[in-house]
């Protein structure tokens, strides 16, 4: 069969990769250029790459809030990771759980007080409404505990003590058993594999680091440039049909008419590391015992906005237990390059360097160490592992932006990312919805079509609208 167009996808991280297996399923020639050597170490976060998807796991949600379309989204994608895993199962013999890329340890959602709070009881409705209400335990009620003893997930539903009260309370909270985490270097890994297996051509390192999009001016849509290929940090130049630009938080570098888009900040991570042979820790942090935490410190304020999260995870087989803070999502303001498009004072947000981006600000640091005192407290005390900067890619309404780029003639760019702190759970089913909007642009029956599109009447809002006089502005902030 004579293969349709040819596409350059910038970027293998969750985006690039779920979209060239996608897009390679339905018979296009697909390239991806990565400027990280992800076929030598296979995506290992030691490498310090700046990618939001290198990483030892991401939380796996289908809590949603209002937002039912990726509630369902997220269940697609549940049931496309327990299937991959059970086939990948099949053909191994070692340590099954600790090899499992999606793993179903449950999420306890710790409320800011006693109290349930506005966000989980608009969740709780939602989950309600598509029949999935059995699947959460609210740990004040007697018939949920009763059946979550039944399920046996009763271990899970843990009680912490709010600090200071006389007597003392204890956090609401529910136990989410759809949840849990995916160990997002290894899934990327895994489909990198399963995607060249299939035809993608991978370039990557110096062959793959792309410096700028070769560009003519469009003999169809005359007042309009189109993209024509790419050129590589070797020198060498590639010629595709289409661009698409799934580059995480250096998508508005290597096309900056997306800074109008998206903004590049920080999330905040440290690591703890245990020892095997402290058993007992060892076995109270295992994903066997041990659910994905996350806590809202803070109820929705008066702008009704949801802030103030925190979250951690089981231990990974290495031993590590990740705690993050996304109280705060820290923008790095500089001066934008003469022509961007879209900047604020001249400034855009931009990550910063991977040496940069190994320490947190003291503010994030404090955060995480109240938050440990309180539902890890084995850790008050002990030294971080590790921090980082993890750079998040946020859009102006927390959608991801997966579309093709007016501005640019004969639909020669595409874009695919904003994954907005929620991307890695969609890892095997974002790129098929992502390559039907490819395909068929207005006409493509993928149900986040509406969501995704590219949307520039969108409000400023999501913290983008601050720029770099904002509160969030790193510089301001060490
Ligand atoms: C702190 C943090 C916590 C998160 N937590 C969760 C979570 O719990 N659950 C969840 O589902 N999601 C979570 N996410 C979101 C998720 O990680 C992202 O949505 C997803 O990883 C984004 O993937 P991506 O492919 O768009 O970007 P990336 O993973 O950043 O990949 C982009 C790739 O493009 C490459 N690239 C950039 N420029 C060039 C160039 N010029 N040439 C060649 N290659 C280039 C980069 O090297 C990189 O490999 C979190 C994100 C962050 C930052």
């Amino acid at each position: 069969m004579t293969e349709k167009q040819s596409v350059a996808i910038i970027g293998a991280g969750i985006f690039g990769i779920s979209l060239a297996l996608a897009l390679r399923d339905r018979n296009y020639k697909v390239s991806v250029f990565e400027r990280n050597e992800y076929d030598k170490n296979e995506y290992s976060p030691e490498t310090g790459a700046q990618a939001a998807s290198v990483d030892l796991n991401k939380i796996f949600r289908a809590s949603y809030g209002t937002e039912l379309h990726y509630q369902r989204l997220a269940m697609e994608s549940r049931k496309a990771w327990l299937t991959e895993d059970e086939k990948r199962m099949s053909s191994q013999t070692d340590d099954q759980n600790e090899r499992k890329l999606f793993v179903n340890g449950g999420m306890l959602r710790v409320q800011p007080t006693h109290e349930i709070e506005a966000f989980e009881k608009e969740t709780l409705e939602n989950m309600e409404r598509d029949g999935l209400r059995d699947t959460q335990f609210v740990l004040s009620d007697p018939k949920d505990q009763q059946r979550a003893d039944s399920l046996r997930w009763k271990d899970k539903l843990l009680h912490f003590e709010i600090p200071q009260t006389s007597p003392a309370e204890t956090y609401e909270a529910v136990l989410d058993s759809l949840a849990g985490f995916v160990r997002c270097s290894n899934a990327c890994a895994h489909y990198q594999q399963v995607a060249a297996a299939k035809g993608v051509e991978f370039h990557f390192g110096q062959q793959g680091a792309v410096e700028s999009l070769m560009k003519a001016q469009s003999t169809i849509e005359t007042s309009k440039e189109k993209v024509t290929g790419l050129k590589t940090k070797d020198g060498v130049t590639h010629n595709a049909d289409v661009v698409v630009v799934a580059a995480g938080s250096f998508s508005t570098q290597v096309l900056p008419i997306l800074n109008s888009h998206l903004e590049s900040s920080s999330g905040s991570l440290a690591t703890f590391k245990i020892d095997p042979s402290d058993t007992k820790l060892w076995e109270k942090y295992s994903p066997e015992k041990f659910p994905v935490i996350t806590w809202k410190s803070a109820p929705r304020d008066n702008a009704g906005k949801d802030t103030g999260i925190m979250y951690a995870l089981p231990r990974t087989p290495e031993g590590y237990v990740k705690v993050g803070f996304r109280g705060i999502k820290f923008t790095n303001f500089q001066p934008a390059p003469e022509g961007t498009p879209f900047t604020q004072d001249g400034q855009w947000s931009v990550p910063l360097s991977s040496d940069e981006s190994k320490s947190i600000p003291a503010l994030a640091a404090e955060a995480i160490r109240h938050f440990v005192s309180i539902f890890l407290p084995e850790f008050k005390d002990c030294p971080f592992s590790s921090t980082k900067l993890c750079w998040y890619t946020d859009s102006l309404d927390n959608s991801f932006v997966i579309d093709y780029v007016p501005e640019y003639a004969e639909g020669s760019v595409f874009a695919c990312t904003g994954g907005s702190g929620h991307g890695a759970k969609f890892l095997p089913v974002l790129g098929k919805h992502a390559a039907d909007i490819l395909e068929n642009g207005d006409r493509s029956s993928s149900y986040m079509r509406p969501f995704w599109r590219w949307r520039p009447e969108a409000p400023r809002k999501n913290g983008l609208e601050e720029g770099p006089g904002g509160p969030r502005n790193i510089s301001n902030c060490f």
